[in-house]
């Protein structure tokens, strides 16, 4: 037989209807005589009622049923009896009363169970996905991951873009971490890199003159896993050719509004989206990436303690590095625990300490003593703090006070329950560095060395090379980074400086890069471009903290795909085929 309609899209006007469905077992129950059968398709659930009565056969098959069968069902379509809808499903009016049961595939005992929303151990989840696949939440992660996609690709062929498939197999480009190889068998020794993104390609489309470049594209880059992060994962990569970063920005902003307004219940909280330079957004926010949902600005107060009798304070100011403050409104009353755990996380981030007051007429304070009254006034006026707030203040290099308050910021924001749940505060950082400086004393790109350099600032490639900007922009919303992108190099000149001055050697930039170099010398445009990471816009779109819930078949957190047993050993003739001999790791003992 074949199915008439899905188990989820049965109605009130089927009533009278005889239909055919299949589905799984969501659940069965025997009430005396009665079986109950909950049967599930992706679109919903659907009661079916097996009497033996008028139906024996039926209820004799229906009577060895067990979570997860796969069945097929044949019945008359009714309406529950008053009293007895379920306002909590769509098919909650009705019922199918069975004429015909039958097992289409049975199922071994669960590993866990789909119908209700256990808390299953990840590890159980990933080795049977399959199963975990048919909850719910999954479906509901999966289908607006589709509409995502969809919508990403009808709004960007309404506005010129061709989508465009880039290899796979190619060869490295940086982003920043280590490259995943391909042994080639035809070329001894010759290795292919999955792309860590599609960017030198989607340059060299820009340079074949397609103008309005996008792909959904699989990026692979083998890194220590972070938080969040994937070895594997998606990204719509674009580029955009004659443009400069305002119509880049202008495109993802509007694509991302639409997004989040018509395919989630969130508001998008500032339009136009503010646009911050990476220094404000370390100095105010303490982060590249502010979540921008509530305020709590980070102050400069370095002016008003440099001749402080707080040596601390003057000190830290007279040695080069800044003191800088957060007012916690109203949390003047947290307890002396709480100020030791805010004390404990700036610590954490590489503070040496963190002075606290609590202005008022009665001044709780670990350092209020050694100030004048005038100096406190100062300060509490530059603060902008009243009485009950509570102040906290890092005197230390300008980084570690970033850092430290940065983290502060977040935490108070928590305790004092100022970040709304249903906003995107969607932002754009701009002129962030063009590179900052490795720990050997080197220098190493803040984006990727595709980056074209602010036009004032590329004099100071050859003299102050930290102090250049890069015409580099992020994508944030919420404390965390969806995008990156740049206005690219087109110029050959200037690439090749930019190589050199990261420590690149002339050979390497001729392997890695002559392609790129001799493209830009037949008629580059000037062009830029942007990646959003999906997995994590639909991660934040679904309230999903692991993008791991978005990803149909995600690896864990040592990249392992725990269903198809990968990473796997391989055969001694494959490794031969391709000259390949396995050196065990030694371990340290
Ligand atoms: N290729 C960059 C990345 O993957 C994005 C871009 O610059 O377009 O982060």
């Amino acid at each position: 037989m074949k199915r008439s309609m899905m188990c989820g899209e049965v109605r009130a006007n089927h009533a009278g209807q005889t239909v055919v469905l299949q589905g799984w077992v969501h659940s069965v129950r025997d009430h005396g005589g009665l079986i109950f059968i909950d049967l599930r398709d992706r679109a919903g659930i659907v009661q079916v009622i097996v009497n033996p009565a008028s139906a024996a056969d039926a209820h004799q098959i229906a009577s060895d049923l067990h979570d997860e069968y796969v069945v097929e069902i044949r019945g008359q379509v009714e309406r529950r009896p008053a009293g007895s809808e379920n306002p909590r499903i769509a098919t909650g009016e009705i019922e199918v009363h069975a004429q015909q049961v039958s097992v289409l595939n049975p199922c071994l005992p669960l590993p866990f169970p789909v119908a209700e929303e256990a808390q299953v151990d990840e590890r159980v989840r990933l080795q049977y996905r399959y199963i975990d696949l048919r909850r719910p939440r999954m479906v509901r992660n999966l289908e607006l991951r589709h509409k995502v996609n969809k919508y990403i690709r009808d709004f960007l062929s309404a506005q010129g873009f061709l989508e465009i498939e880039t290899p796979i197999m190619a060869n490295p480009t940086p982003e920043g971490a280590r490259d995943y190889l391909v042994p080639s068998r035809l070329h001894p020794g010759c290795f292919y890199a999955l792309p860590q993104s599609p960017q030198q390609f989607k340059q060299l489309c820009m340079v074949g003159g397609l103008d309005r470049y996008f792909q959904i594209a699989r990026c692979f880059r083998d890194e220590d896993l972070r938080a969040n992060r994937a070895a594997e994962f998606t990204q719509l990569d674009l580029e955009m050719s004659f443009v400069e970063q305002e119509d880049v920005l202008g495109v993802c902003e509007a694509l991302f509004t639409g997004l989040t307004e018509s395919l989630s219940t969130k508001k998008v909280l500032r339009k136009p989206w503010p646009r911050i330079t990476w220094q404000e957004a370390m100095d105010r926010y303490g982060s590249d990436k502010p979540d921008l949902r509530y305020d709590l600005p980070i102050v400069d107060v370095s002016s008003v303690v440099a001749d402080s009798s707080f040596s601390v304070f003057s000190g830290a100011v007279g040695s080069g590095g800044v003191v800088r403050g957060l007012r916690a409104p109203g949390a003047g009353s947290f307890t002396r625990r709480q100020i030791d755990e805010l004390i404990e996380l700036a610590k954490a981030q590489g503070a040496r300490g963190l002075a606290w007051a609590v202005p008022g007429p009665e001044l709780r304070s670990s350092f209020g003593k050694f100030l004048s009254e005038g100096e406190q006034s100062a300060l509490w006026q530059a603060m902008g703090a009243r009485a009950g707030d509570l102040v906290l203040f890092v005197a230390d290099r300008v980084e570690v006070a970033r850092a430290s308050l940065g983290a502060l910021r977040r935490d108070v924001a928590l305790r004092l329950d100022l970040i709304p749940q249903d906003v995107m505060a969607w932002a754009f950082v701009v002129e962030f560095p063009w590179f900052e400086a490795t720990p050997d004393g080197g220098l190493t790109f803040m984006h990727h060395p595709f980056t074209m350099p602010f036009d004032d600032d590329v004099h100071l490639l050859d003299t102050d090379p930290l102090k250049v900007r890069a015409k580099a922009y992020d994508m944030v919303a919420n404390g965390e980074e969806f995008a990156s992108g740049s206005i690219r190099v087109h110029r050959a000149d200037i690439q090749s400086r930019l190589f050199e001055l990261l420590g690149y050697s002339p050979e390497r930039i001729q392997s890695n890069f002559g392609h790129m170099l001799k493209a830009f010398q037949y008629g580059a445009p000037p062009h830029g471009g942007i990646a959003p990471g999906l997995d994590r816009v639909v991660g934040v779109l679904v309230d999903e903290d692991s993008i791991r819930e978005v990803i149909a078949f995600p690896k864990n957190q040592s990249v392992q795909d725990l269903m198809m047993g990968a990473p796997t050993e391989v055969q001694a003739d494959q490794l031969e085929d391709l000259h390949i001999r396995v050196v065990e790791p030694v371990t340290a003992s």
